[in-house]
């Protein structure tokens, strides 16, 4: 009995012990061979595809039943590649033009296209790179009458391990899964975002020292540290076990008080809101007693389809989550697209730096058509609940000016035709780019609230790409330069006598949230698991000692000794 611990990412948090079971994947051995028929070896592929074709449908219903419409969605992206004429076509063509067998032109073309995707410097277009993969490895599977690894093996109580996992693979999983472990992959792999969302500890990216685990061997996961352990001895077993007990008793007694608005020890209320980015995640906010949403991404309604959506659909979307949350505010974004979220039927040009390009509002302000039709549906799905209007990646004065008149027009439009919407709803901005912050006195005046999107502030505050694992030791959220811009962001919205929020991945850092309400928040937002551990630490602080804390993180040096001062001062 071998016992280990093995390092890797964090990738979906929780602590969690299982037994492993491998999910193995058949790689079929490709020989290339030279065919004369080649109109019948073209039908093998077409009845290839259309069985791919039923496969996918399946497991997009299974998805969409467990997951969420965003998650179901990559399903469609691999029933469009069975279609796309650059890869199911290609292959067709060059069976035809070099006579060979449909299984190695498969293999051929699936490794040319993910090859191509993987090389650009485009995260959404990596991401595709793994969707290609897994839609050719399921044709040529087929193709060669393999037999893919089967889900029924898996049960309650099991990790399962993988040198890698598709989304087709863990939207497989039964109930009951204690975790997944990867040899590849990292916290954003469509992957983890599944683990996240169906609340099982993932650690990934563990590289090839996963491979001593056997079927059977006992699992440790720790999501939140991202560490292994293998075959831990019968003490540590016990001892795990019983902290998993009260991790999950904890939760149980969070999830229990979280029903109530949160209030902090002496008296201040702090709004506790949720992210959503698409309509099935309304349920999940609800059940874990989100006081609102504090923010809405909208682009899933874009990302989804293959055309501009148009009013009628918008109004739908937005009138739905506006119902499910009654007098409650809901913070509709408007489109943040450009920078890592691409739309091809957008034909967005390519841009040498996406992240500071013609992204988010910039887009919008110079395709007002595009923008005032989401405008026009918020105003007129703004009757049916408590609507707040949040414009992205506001950078200056003149593009709140701009946005807000793009709104008036269409008010007036709406006038004109005799349709109704909601007076005074609240429009508010994202504070995101660093000059936002800083000039934050400036802009605070002209807007109802502002939310600090720290994913992006962080970023662009410390120059250093939110989605580069590269650089991920230099993006802390916690660096005493994003608290400075913070605590700026929250003495602007003071002194103007507004609302100001967080809807970046920091509002959801239970170690934070002392220090998030001694900088002045007033609302935080985030993933909706973590409402109820973070409504607790808002009842445990003072505020007035809370501002204490957080007047000393800004002197510290960086986000490591920002985490120790919070610790020091603890105990
Ligand atoms: C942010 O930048 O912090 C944010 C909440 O927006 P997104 O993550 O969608 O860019
Ligand atoms: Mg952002």
């Amino acid at each position: 009995m071998l016992s280990q611990h093995i390092k890797g990412v964090g990738a979906a948090p929780g602590l969690n012990i299982g037994q492993a079971i491998w999910w193995r994947k058949e790689k079929p051995v490709v020989e290339t061979r030279s065919i004369s028929d080649t109109d019948a070896e073209v039908e093998k592929l077409n009845q290839a595809i259309e069985k791919a074709r039923e496969q996918i449908q399946e497991l997009r219903s299974i998805a969409s039943q467990r997951m969420s419409d965003e998650e179901a969605a990559v399903f469609d992206a691999h029933l469009a590649f069975l279609d796309d004429p650059g890869f199911t076509g290609e292959m067709k063509n060059r069976i035809q033009s070099k006579k060979q067998n449909a299984e190695s032109i498969c293999q051929e073309v699936t490794d040319e296209m993910s090859q191509l995707m993987a090389s650009l410097d485009d995260e959404y277009m990596q991401a595709r790179a793994d969707d290609i993969r897994d839609v050719g490895t399921r044709l040529l599977l087929i193709l060669s009458g393999k037999q893919p690894f089967d889900p029924s093996l898996l049960k309650p109580g099991h990790v399962v391990i993988a040198e890698e996992l598709t989304p087709s693979d863990t939207a497989q999983f039964p109930e009951g899964i204690s975790g997944m472990v990867t040899e590849r992959g990292s916290k954003t792999a469509h992957a983890a975002i599944m683990a996240r969302t169906l609340g099982i500890p993932a650690v990934l990216g563990l590289g090839e020292a996963i491979r001593q685990i056997e079927d059977g061997d006992i699992i440790v996961l720790d999501g939140d540290q991202g560490t292994i352990q293998i075959n831990p001895d019968k003490e540590t077993e016990a001892a795990i076990r019983q902290q998993i007990k009260k991790q999950n008793e904890a939760r149980e007694q969070a999830l229990k008080e979280a029903k109530a608005d949160a209030y902090t020890a002496d008296g201040k209320r702090i709004q506790v809101f949720a992210n959503i980015g698409s309509l099935n995640d309304v349920d999940i906010a609800l059940k874990n007693h989100a006081e609102g949403v504090g923010l809405f991404r909208t682009e899933f309604l874009y990302l989804e389809n293959d055309h501009w959506p148009d009013e009628e659909e918008q109004y739908d979307a937005y009138a739905k989550v506006l119902k499910a949350f009654g007098d409650r505010p809901v913070v509709i974004r408007t489109l943040d697209i450009g920078g890592d979220k691409d739309l091809p039927y957008a034909e967005l040009p390519k841009e040498e730096n996406p992240f500071l390009g013609h992204r988010a509002i910039r887009f919008c302000l110079s395709n007002p058509d595009i923008f005032k039709t989401q405008l026009r549906a918020l105003l007129r799905a703004s009757v049916h609940g408590n609507l707040w209007i949040m414009f992205p990646m506001i950078e200056n004065l003149a593009e709140i000016r701009q946005a807000k008149a793009l709104l008036d027009e269409c008010k007036n439009e709406l006038k004109n035709e005799d349709i109704s919407f909601a007076e005074n709803i609240p429009v508010g901005i994202m504070v995101e780019i660093p000059a936002a912050a800083i000039n934050a006195d400036l802009l605070a005046p002209e807007v109802d609230f502002m939310s600090i999107g720290t994913n992006d502030l962080t970023q662009y505050t410390l120059a250093a790409d939110r989605g580069n694992e590269k650089v991920a030791h230099l993006y802390d959220a916690a660096h005493p330069a994003v608290l400075r811009l913070v605590k700026m962001t929250c003495d602007a919205a003071e002194k103007a006598g507004i609302v100001v929020g967080m809807c970046g991945e920091l509002a959801g850092d239970t170690a934070m949230t002392e220090a998030l309400v001694g900088l002045g928040l007033h609302e935080l937002s985030m993933s909706a698991g973590t409402i109820p551990e973070v409504k607790q630490k808002v009842r445990q602080t003072d505020s007035e000692k809370a501002k204490e804390l957080a007047a000393g993180l800004l002197s510290q040096k960086d986000g490591d000794q920002v985490r120790r001062f919070i610790q020091e001062q603890k105990s």
